[in-house]
Formats: C-alpha cells, structure tokens, sequence
C-alpha cells in the first residue's frame, strides 16, 4: 500500500507533538486517520444560542461568549465562587461557578466559551453554567473554526481540554480530507445517488465542521452505512463459506412421519410456526446448506418446529440431532421427543457427560452406524469420537449459551449438515442481523392461543414479608416455586454470599416445613445435577437459585418465582427467567422485589406491562445500549459500531446486507478491479476488528 498521510502517528499532526500525542494515545487515537473517524461527544446549534442581551433571569440559557474578565470572589460563609464575564456582539453577562475556584487555572482571558445553565439575579443577570465548553483560546492557537453555526465538542481528557481537540482538527482537516476522497471511498458517484449517502470526504467534514444538525446526520449516516456493510460483508463471506461452499444435501419430502405427527398433535400449529417450517423446509428442498436462526420467545414452539425439520432430514434417509446447553434441558428434550415419535417408531438417544462409559459405547455405536435417527444431547456431541452415519441436520437450541464455534463445530460433523440455531433470548431484528449476519433469519412472533399469562408483580425490597406469605400459600397448594438471586461478574463473592446466605435464612427460619434446595455457579457440575433433578421431580418445593435459572429448567408444577434485587439484571434476562414460570395450566405469579429507585422501577414496569419478548428487548437496547450485547463493555475493546445506532438503523442495515450479500455471490473472493477499494479497506481496516468480534 502507499504511504498516506492518514496513517501518520499523531504526533506529527500540526499542533500536537510528543506529550499531546501521548495523551491521544490514551484517548485511543494514534493516527490522522483515528482523528478522523473521532467521534464528537455532542454537537450545539448556534442558532439555538441566545444572544447575551436577551437573556432572561428565571430561565436556562445557552451562550456563547468571549471571557473578558475573571477572577475569584469569596462569600462571608466562605464559600469560593469562580466569576468570569462573557461578552458577545450583543452584550456582557457575568458566569457564575459556586465552590469551583479551581476553574480561575482552567480558564484565560480571550477564551471563547460555551455555557449553559439556569440565569438568576444577583448583581445583575448571572448565569450559572451547569455545562461550559472552552470553544478556542485566542492567540494561543487559532481554532480552524470558532464562527461555524454547529459548535462540536469531543470526549475530551483533562490534558487535552476542549479548546486543544477543536484546534488541532480545525488546523488539520483541510490537510486530512483531499486524502480521503482517495484513499477512503469505496462507492462510485452512482451507488451513492443509489444509496442516498454522501461521499466519505462530505461525511468526515460534516462530522467535524456541520453546516446544520441535519448535515451532521448526513454525515453519520454515511458512517454508519460503512460499518454495518463491512460488518455484513465479513458475515457474508462467513455464510458463502458454509452455506455454498459445501453444497446442502436435499431433503425430499415423504410424509411418513410429518404427517402422521401433525394429525396426532391435540393443537394447531400456529401461523407464526407454519410459516417459519416452510422457510426452513425451502432451505432443506433447495440443495443449499441451510444456516438459519429461529428466534421465538419462551414458550413459542421453536423445539416443536425443530423436530419437523428433524424429521424431514429422517424422512429423508439422514439423521439428526440436537444440542443443549445443559444435561437437564438435553434430558427434558430427548424425554418429550421421545414421547412424541415413539408412535412413529422412531427413536431418540440421549449422549451427555453423564453417561457411563458402557452407555456411551452403546450410543456412539448406535449412531455411528445409523441405528439410531434422532439424538439429543450436549456438548457431548461434538466431542471427539462423536461420529454421525449420515448426520443431515444439526439443531442448535439456545443459541446464547454456546459460542459460533460450537455452533460451527457440530455442522462439521459429519458431511456438512444444514444448521438450524433456536435462539431463546429474542432479540430485536437489527441486533440479531447484526450479531447472527451469517445466518438467515426467522422470526416465531406468536405465542399458542390459550396461554394463561404469567402475571407479574413488583415490590419494594421493605415487602419481603408479604412476599413470602404468597410463596407459602402457593407451597400450601402444593406447587413449587424459585427465588432468584443476580450473579453479576464483577460481584460474584457477594452475591454468592448473599444467595447462600439467604438459603441459609429461608431454609431454617421462613420455610422450616419445606424442602429448600441451592443452586449456584459455583456448585460441581454433578451436584448442580442432582438439584435440578430433584426439583424437576418435585423433590424440592422452593428453589433458590442464582441467575443460572435462566435457561436450565422446565417445571410445570412451578407457580412462583421471586426474583430478589431485581433491578440489578437486564430485562431480557429477567423475562428469560420470568418464563421458567407459566409452563403449567395453572396461573403463575412472578415477584419481582427491587430496592426503592425511581430509575429501576420504571424498567421493572416495562417487564410487568408485557410478556412481548421481543418489545422487552427492544427496551433493554434502548436502555443499555448495543455496546453490551457486543461484549464492548466486557471486553474493554473500541466498539464494534461506532456510528450505527441499531435502534434507528434497521433499514440502512437492511440494506446494507442485501449489498454486502449480493457482493460475494457476484464476487466472492473481491477480485475484480472495481471491488479492490472494498477489498483494501476490507483488509486493513474491518478484517481483524470483526474476525474479533465474531469469535467473541
Ligand atoms: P419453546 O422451545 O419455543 O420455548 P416449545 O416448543 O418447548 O417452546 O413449546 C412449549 C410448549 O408449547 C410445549 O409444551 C409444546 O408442546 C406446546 N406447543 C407448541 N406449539 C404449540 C401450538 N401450536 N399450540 C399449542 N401448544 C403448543
Ligand atoms: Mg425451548
């Protein structure tokens, strides 16, 4: 590649030098090229500025203003208050800073400033800021662009304050830019009028220096198309790789068993399932690899749509089989498979950890030489040794607990079987393209008619006493219930301590004539076992647990779940556990019991006004972001989109794979000439950032 300016180390940038390039460093921007692509922090609209002369005591103001004069007044309570006065073309204000003297080293005379803050009457109008952004420093450095009618601010440290970060951009983008309009755009003048994007060049200059706020969008969504194309480029090539690589094997279709299951079920398949098994049936006819994921909510029929497809691949001479993420849901599946094929004749084998090492001959005999058609199991099954006579379909259940390796690593049993993942968190649409971009996407968003909704309560933590009055009486009628505790990472003594702890208090003390069990993390697999073993067999009326609950259990005669701390979990994750409840007939009551907090009970809310998973969801990406669901946060890494907001984005993403996809079927490998830009920049910019991201 040719040396280009962009990819010169900061230091040499006008106005920066050794000690500030290091303090960028820290900020994470180490080339021209990072500067560029800086995200601003906020974006201020000078026509939304007010004049000094018509600002008003008894409202909030924003001002923009040249300090004139400053210095430190002290009150008779001793109190220090840091006062400078601002004037602009219109008129003069003095800005207030109680308790802040520090402020006099940070600010100079000739510093033009932004603030914002309520105005009150004190010698005079006085504005105290509650926001002040040094916009230049006059003399010092000269600011590329102080008279724009956007003022832009950057995440700025306290050794580059704002003034140094808006100077040092204003003295470099004209430099920068005629770069990039070379090095860095990968559309043609066409595809972009196509598109609706402006050019890359526009979008960096409109991030940096907008005409207007709608120009700034213009510019982010530019940028934002890019990343979710490289993102869906590299997932695309993922699926190519799969899905056309190894041609599928094709599924005929007889009946034998379809059929005669769907006339036995006492229930209608509801439209929402009919119609995701004819896309997974389309894939399985088609003689391509199927690589789709169902979403559905807690309860929806995702297994039962997966045991058609299963038995489509065993209509057709092949095996299949299923994977969960625990010994109790492998059992529950291969137990309730069972029951529903027997009448077909069919059999369904169980390989987990657990069995004995003559048990474990047996199976893999079985399924080595096709005796068996339909397995269940858990990691198990794609341990060494594992080997499929005819192995067509591999269903993944519960997606989120197993990485896209193992996922991978049961499709390379065998002949390369088609793929189907179950995920059982649903997520919102643009999040999972996002995450899940080599798969194909089907969406199970309709519960079964007659569903007893679970009904959902929250109490403050000062209720407990009435909480377990309600347990009890549920016990008295002989149902069995949960009480969860959060296992948060970062905490996981504590809240071992506390759920172990409180185990102890309801154990002795609160439940003395009933059976309490524990679960936790941190117990042996094999004692974990036993727990969710007993409980399911109603051995144990009242579980406490930790968040592990989550997905490992299926009790119908369960009628109560009290979730403890609840505003320490993310929604999804408490609807997930919420749906341990209301498996049965009878009507299930989740306790959600919070420490008062205006902010908590407002999310808690959202999860007792719907049973709408995917509504649920949605909220819980507004509220945490989409940072936390690519493991950003966890992982300490830049973020995976830095522009994208998937909360707005769904159709530029949309779009964006459609592009990224129709790409690598035009030209997978990027090598005609007019795909080398994509290609390049595919390889030095996005490659090993998303290969990253999709391992993790
Ligand atoms: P999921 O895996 O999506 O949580 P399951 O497939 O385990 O859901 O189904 C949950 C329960 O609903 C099972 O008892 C199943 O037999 C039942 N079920 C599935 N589909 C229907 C339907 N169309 N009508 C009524 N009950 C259904
Ligand atoms: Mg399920």
């Amino acid at each position: 590649m040719t040396f280009s300016l962009l990819d010169r180390p900061i230091q040499f940038l006008k106005g920066v030098g050794p000690a500030r390039a290091e303090a960028f460093a820290r900020l994470g921007v180490k080339t021209a090229r990072d500067l560029l692509y800086w995200v601003p922090r906020r974006y201020d609209d000078a026509s939304r500025v007010d004049p000094i002369h018509s600002v008003e005591v008894g409202t909030e103001a924003t001002v923009v203003g040249t300090v004139i004069s400053k210095g430190i007044v002290p009150t008779r309570k001793g109190l220090r208050i840091f006062q400078a006065v601002l004037k602009d073309d219109s008129g003069m204000i003095t800005s207030a800073w109680p308790g802040q003297p520090w402020l006099d080293r940070k600010l100079e005379k000739g510093d033009l400033v932004l603030v914002s803050g309520p105005v009150r009457f004190f010698h005079g109008r006085q504005i105290q800021p509650k926001e002040m952004t040094v916009l230049s420093r006059a003399g010092k450095e000269s600011d590329g662009d102080s008279t724009g009618t956007i003022f832009v601010s950057y995440p700025a440290s306290e050794e580059l304050p704002q003034w140094v970060l808006r100077s040092v951009i204003g003295r470099n983008l004209d430099a920068l830019l005629p770069q990039v309009s070379e090095q860095e755009e990968c559309w043609s003048p066409a595809e972009l009028r196509e598109l609706g994007l402006v050019g890359i060049r526009e979008a960096l200059e409109a991030l940096h220096r907008p005409t207007s706020l709608e120009h700034v969008e213009q510019g982010r969504r530019r940028l934002a198309f890019d990343e979710l194309f490289f993102l869906q480029l590299v997932q695309a090539r993922a699926r190519r790789e799969a899905m056309l690589a190894h041609p599928g094997v094709v599924f005929e279709r007889s009946n034998l068993y379809i059929r005669p299951l769907v006339e036995s079920l006492p229930f209608d398949l509801t439209d929402a399932q009919s119609r995701v098994l004819r896309e997974i049936v389309a894939d399985l006819t088609s003689g391509r690899r199927m690589n789709r994921l169902v979403q559905g909510d807690v309860g929806s029929g995702k297994t039962l749509v997966a045991l058609f497809a299963m038995l489509l691949a065993v209509e057709s001479g092949y095996q299949a089989a299923l994977m969960a993420p625990t010994e109790i849901l492998a059992e529950q599946h291969q137990r309730r498979m069972g029951a529903l094929v027997s009448g077909l004749g069919l059999d369904v084998d169980l390989l987990t950890g657990r069995l004995t090492a003559l048990e474990r001959g047996r199976v893999l005999e079985r399924i080595q030489t096709g005796e068996v058609p339909l397995v269940v199991g858990t990691h198990a099954l794609i341990q060494e040794g594992v080997r499929f006579s005819k192995l067509g379909l591999a269903v993944v259940d519960e997606q989120h607990r197993f990485g896209v390796r193992q996922r991978m690593a049961l499709g390379e049993r065998g002949e390369q079987p088609h793929t189907l993942v179950m995920s059982a968190t649903p997520i919102p649409r643009s999040l999972a393209m996002a995450l899940y971009g080599d798969l194909d996407l089907s969406v199970i968003d309709e519960l079964p008619a007659g569903r007893t909704p679970i009904r959902t309560l929250l109490r403050f933590s000062g209720k407990r006493e009435e909480v377990y009055r309600f347990v009890r009486q549920e016990l008295a009628r002989g149902r069995q219930g949960y009480v969860v505790f959060p296992l948060v990472e970062e905490s996981e003594k504590i809240d071992l301590r506390s759920a172990t702890q409180e185990y102890e208090r309801l154990h002795s003390d609160v439940f003395p004539d009933k059976t309490v069990g524990l679960l936790h993390g941190q117990m042996p697999a094999d004692e974990k076992y036993q727990v969710m073993r007993a409980f399911s067999e109603g051995r144990i009326d009242l579980l406490i647990s930790t968040s592990l609950i989550e997905v490992g259990i299926d009790v119908p005669n369960a009628t109560v779940m009290v979730i403890e701390h609840a505003e320490r979990f993310g929604l999804s994750q408490l609807h997930q556990m919420r749906g341990r409840v209301g498996r049965g007939e009878a009507e299930s009551t989740c306790i959600l019991v919070a420490e008062p907090g205006e902010v908590a009970m407002e999310r808690l809310k959202v999860l007792r006004d719907t049973q709408d998973g995917f509504r649920i969801a949605h909220e819980d990406l507004r509220i945490r972001g989409q940072g936390d669901f690519f493991g950003d946060r966890q992982h300490g890494r830049d973020p995976v989109l830095r522009f994208a907001d998937l909360g707005r984005d769904e159709p530029l993403l949309v779009v964006a794979q459609r592009r990224a996809r129709a790409l690598v079927e035009r030209d997978p490998d990027l090598a005609r000439p007019q795909h080398a830009r994509v290609r390049e920049l595919l390889e030095t910019r996005h490659a090993e950032r998303l290969r990253l991201f999709q391992v993790g």
